[in-house]
This record gives structure tokens, sequence and C-alpha cells, in this order.
């Protein structure tokens, strides 16, 4: 019998109650991983996530922390470490979206994009540094709108995965040297809340992919998976789509 890749390892998720991120919770889980994820609002998805985790015998924590504020990011960091005995793997996945034009974007919500989708990512990467060994990753969650904007009303929540971008570039120079890998998967459209499916953009932009559909969220998660595993440990700095040939 096998053993399954991610045994012993501890990560951390944020924003796992929904969407990609509890996709991802669920493959780390079910890679032999103890998880530790995230959320802002969603007690009762971040509940039932845990509770089904947690019938297949694996290790899942909920954790209440707002990823626009250090203070709390912080705290969920600190939370995880001590819940899982320590920490190898980060995913920073917790972000926001809001499609409007430059001129008319409301300045609070630009000011909750950025805290949350550069913010979040910052501050939890900071706090995490400290806890993580040699072989350790980081997976931050961007976008192909970093790269391909197709259409408008897409130019700030496209700036933040920018950052994100950079951010992950950077922060793979610092960390090699220290044997920890970081690496950017960037999602096309994936059908979620944030983006769903049936949604007032989705014909459009299967349009734009060469497969014509939307990606599922295993479909990400399944990257993350290789990325937090043993057998990527020469991809760092590296930029991955995960799209349907959306930036072909
Ligand atoms: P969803 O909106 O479906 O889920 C977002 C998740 O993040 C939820 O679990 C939510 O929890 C959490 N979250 C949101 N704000 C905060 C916050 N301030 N603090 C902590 N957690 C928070 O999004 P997706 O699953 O679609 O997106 C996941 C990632 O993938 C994001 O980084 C997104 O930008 C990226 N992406 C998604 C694409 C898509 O088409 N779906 C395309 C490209 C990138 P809660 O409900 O508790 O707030």
């Amino acid at each position: 019998m096998s053993i399954a890749p991610l045994t012993g390892r501890r990560a951390l998720v944020t924003g796992g109650s929904r969407g990609i991120g509890a996709e991802i919770v669920r493959r780390l889980a079910a890679e032999g991983a103890a998880v530790a994820f995230t959320y802002a609002a969603s007690k009762t998805d971040a509940d039932n996530l845990v509770a089904e985790v947690t019938a297949t015998g694996a290790k899942a924590v909920a954790i209440q922390a707002d990823a626009a504020d250090p203070t709390q990011s912080a705290a969920a960091v600190d939370q995880a470490v001590a819940e899982l005995g320590g920490l190898d793997i980060v995913v920073n996945n917790a972000a926001a979206a809001h499609l409007a034009p430059v001129e008319e974007f409301p300045a609070d919500i630009f000011n909750r994009l950025v805290a949350i989708n550069i913010g979040g990512t910052y501050w939890t990467t900071r706090s995490a540094i400290k806890h993580l060994a040699a072989g350790s990753r980081i997976i931050n969650i961007g976008s192909v709108n970093a790269d391909r904007i197709p259409g408008p009303g897409v130019s700030v929540y496209g700036m933040t995965k920018g950052a994100v971008s950079s951010f992950s570039r950077g922060l793979a120079r610092e960390l090699g040297p220290r044997g920890i890998t970081v690496n950017n998967v960037q999602p096309g459209p994936v059908n979620t809340e944030m983006n769903p499916d049936e949604g007032e953009f989705a014909d459009s932009l299967k349009l734009v992919t060469t497969l014509g559909r939307y990606g599922h969220t295993r479909e990400v998660a399944a990257l993350v998976s290789f990325l937090a595993g043993p057998e990527s440990g020469y991809i760092t700095g590296a930029h991955l789509n995960v799209d349907g040939g959306f930036t072909v």
C-alpha cells in the first residue's frame, strides 16, 4: 500500500470555507496533510467542512480570521501552528472580487480588495515564514487576470492579482536559499460563488478559453496538491495557469 504523499505535513489554507479554497482543504487532507483553514463569514460552511474532513480520519481545523487584518492573520498562523504542531505548507487563497470601471469603483471596495487580496497574502506569509523549514511550500492563488484582462471592469481586481504575481517572484528569491519554494497558481474561470458557471459573464468567459468551459475547483486543487508535495521541489517562482487556455 502506498503512503499518501502529504503524510506528516501541516498546511494552512486561507479562505478555505468555500469554493477553490475548500476543495484545496479536501485535497490536501485526502493526500495525508493535517489542515487548518481560515474563513471570514461562512461559519456554517467552515464547520461542515471540518466535519466532512474529520469523518475521513484526517485532521481539519477552522479558524475565523479576516485576511485583511494583520493582527487576525498573525493570530491565525499562530493558532494553526499550535493546533497542528508546526507548519510546512501555506496556501494564500482568500480573496474578494468586484468588477466596475476605474472611474466608478467605490473607494471602500477598492481598499477592501487591496487589503484582502494583497494585504492578506502578505500578512499571512510574513507571519508564517519563521515557522517554515527547508522543504516547505508557499502557494499563492493569483489569477489569469494578472496577465490577461478579457474586458472592461477588471482593472482593480487584476491589479491586486498582478501584485500577488510579483510578490511571488520576490518571495521565491528571498526563500530559495532556505529551501522553501514559492509558486503562483493562476486559475482561469472556475465555477464558484465568486464566478458562477451560469453567471452574467459566463458565456463570454467560456469563449475566451480554448476548451469552451469553466474549470472545476478540483482542477485547481490538483495542481496545488502537486506543488505542496515532494515531487515539486525544483519548481519555484513559477506562474502556473489552470485556465482552459484562457491565456493562449
Ligand atoms: P469564493 O468567493 O467562492 O470563496 C472565497 C473564499 O475566501 C471563501 O472561503 C471566503 O470565506 C474566503 N474569504 C473571502 N474574504 C475573506 C477574508 N477577508 N478573510 C478570510 N477569508 C476570506 O472565491 P473562489 O473560490 O472563486 O476564489 C478562490 C481564489 O481563486 C481567490 O484568490 C480568487 O481570486 C482566485 N480566482 C478565482 C477564479 C474563479 O473564477 N473562481 C479565477 C481566478 C482566480 P467567507 O465566506 O467566510 O468570507
